[in-house]
């Protein structure tokens, strides 16, 4: 399909959400010329005119934490192809062309792979440049190499950020995460997958809590756009509450980004899954107070899906615990990943209560801007549910309903029972693409306000919120109109995000 853009553009009588600008369901027009939105010109009759009346308009979504690129979304396909062919239903991990094709037709039209490893940057931008539509970009696991370890071992800041900086403009990347401080190092000695923040790394004069430190003095340095993208130790243990306090107490005062805090916010302990629970309660507090603190949550939507996280010893943890065969990746010995299938179910305990944490973090959070939605694609759920978590969100009686179905013990404990926040419009418009292009440092991005890109997405009003948000009546790339009621109507090549 070759794409059409009209130069000049207006989509008339719309109801505007555009938080940035302050529009929460105004009648306005969007005038679009060059594949970005203008002020309303002073001559206005070459814009060819697109009847938005009754629609909703958002800008386009922006999806900050998601995997779609690499060698570990390569093994996902391999280890669950039984989950690519269930009839009616995407594939858990789509082939390229289909995760763009996908994304777009739900609405979103930009996407971060979260979890990339230097060496593999080349391949994953090879993989990428294949992704229709959408704009991308990756972020980097700068501190798994050894110079970049070494550097934050003596503590030399110029080093580290040089080191740093070169990784992601050789890597073309735009934000630099860290998957389990030192965990790789950890789970080569063995003892990956239980380690607190002032364990020390072996062979080296360095702890996680220090590694944390430093790098996200080193990121914010370099003036990257985003903040150090931060995926904590003990991930999906219980009682890893305490790690991830932990991790917010020592990155206060710094910009950082805390990546699928579902997954670190279980009480219990001494890795006793009966004593499982919500960690939330603290967390909540401890971050609504500290606004230099962002996040995405990384909710678990109940279905089959495929784990897959740079972070080997959480895989490993995972594949043990659930008996599940993995994928182990090894790369250059400096980092690697781990890929299972998992299948999360209502009356599962453990799942049950990762569903209600997730929700319960969405719904104590108070400052929608510093929040993403985020399933963590594929690893909660795959992102064609985000319209379901919207609906989660968005509806207190469709979220009681779900609620009534999951496992007993939970519905008795969790506190999701007492939570009766219902997301506005305004906010799902917020955690979906406003908060996410403003965390990750997209000006371009998130908003309709002149000079923004033109990506917008325009919805037909329906109380059945995961239908509302499932087929978007339109969606518009840089002024290019790339689908329609589900169907993708063209496929230009969107661009590569680099921070350098
Ligand atoms: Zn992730």
């Amino acid at each position: 399909m070759t794409p059409t853009a009209p130069d000049r553009l207006v989509l008339v009588g719309g109801t505007i959400h555009d938080p940035a600008t302050g529009r929460d369901g105004v009648i306005d027009d969007i005038w679009i010329e060059g594949g970005s939105i203008v002020a309303r010109p002073t001559d206005p009759s070459s814009f060819r005119q697109i009847d938005c009346r009754g629609l909703v308009v958002m800008p386009g979504g922006v999806d900050l934490h998601s995997h779609v690129v690499g060698p570990k979304v390569g093994f996902g396909r391999r280890v669950a192809p039984h989950l690519a062919r269930s009839p009616g239903k995407p594939a858990a991990v789509p082939t390229i062309h289909a995760t763009g094709a996908a994304y777009a037709a739900l609405g979103y039209t930009t996407v971060f792979d979260a979890a990339i490893a230097t060496s593999a940057a080349a391949l994953a931008h090879l993989e990428l440049a294949d992704l229709p539509i959408l704009d991308k970009g990756i972020y980097l696991l700068a501190a798994d190499d050894v110079a970049v370890l070494n550097a934050l071992d003596r503590g030399d800041a110029c080093e580290t950020e040089r080191l740093v900086s070169d990784a992601v403009r050789a890597g073309r990347g735009w934000a630099v995460k860290v998957a389990n401080p030192g965990g790789a190092v950890f789970w080569r000695k063995g003892r990956g997958d239980h380690h607190d923040l002032d364990a020390a790394i072996p062979g080296h004069d360095l702890t996680p809590r220090r590694l944390l430190e430093r790098l996200a003095d080193a990121v914010q340095a370099i003036r990257l756009p985003h903040p150090l993208h931060v995926h904590t130790a003990n991930l999906g243990l219980p009682g890893n509450w305490r790690t991830l306090l932990e991790t917010m107490r020592s990155l206060d005062g710094r910009r950082a980004h805390l990546a699928h805090v579902q997954f670190h916010s279980y009480s219990g302990g001494d890795l006793d899954e009966g004593s499982f629970g919500s960690g939330v309660a603290p967390l909540v507090e401890f971050f609504n107070a500290h606004d230099s603190l962002t996040l995405d949550v990384g909710q678990i939507l109940f279905g089959e899906t495929v784990a897959m996280t740079g972070d080997s010893a959480a895989a490993e943890h995972l594949a043990h615990t659930t008996g599940v065969p993995w994928v182990s990746h090894d790369l250059h010995l400096s980092g690697g990943c781990g890929v299972l299938p998992i299948a999360y179910k209502e009356k599962s305990l453990i799942h049950a209560w990762q569903w209600a944490i997730g929700l319960e973090w969405f719904l104590c959070a108070t400052d929608p801007w510093r929040v993403a939605l985020t399933t963590d694609h594929p690893n909660g759920a795959h992102f064609t549910a985000y319209p379901h978590l919207m609906a989660l969100l968005g509806d207190a009686a469709f979220r009681r309903a779900a609620f009534d179905r999951i496992h007993p013990a939970v519905r008795k404990r969790s506190p999701l029972k007492d939570l009766d926040r219902e997301y506005s419009l305004q906010e799902l418009c917020i955690v979906t693409r406003a908060a996410p292009a403003r965390i990750a440092g997209l000006p371009q991005k998130g908003h309709l306000g002149p000079t923004a890109d033109a990506d917008l997405t325009l919805y037909r009003p329906d109380r059945d919120l995961a239908r509302m948000f499932s087929v978007p009546a339109k969606v518009f790339k840089r002024g290019v109109l790339v689908a329609e009621d589900g169907h993708v109507r063209a496929t230009p090549t969107g661009g590569t995000l680099a921070a350098s």
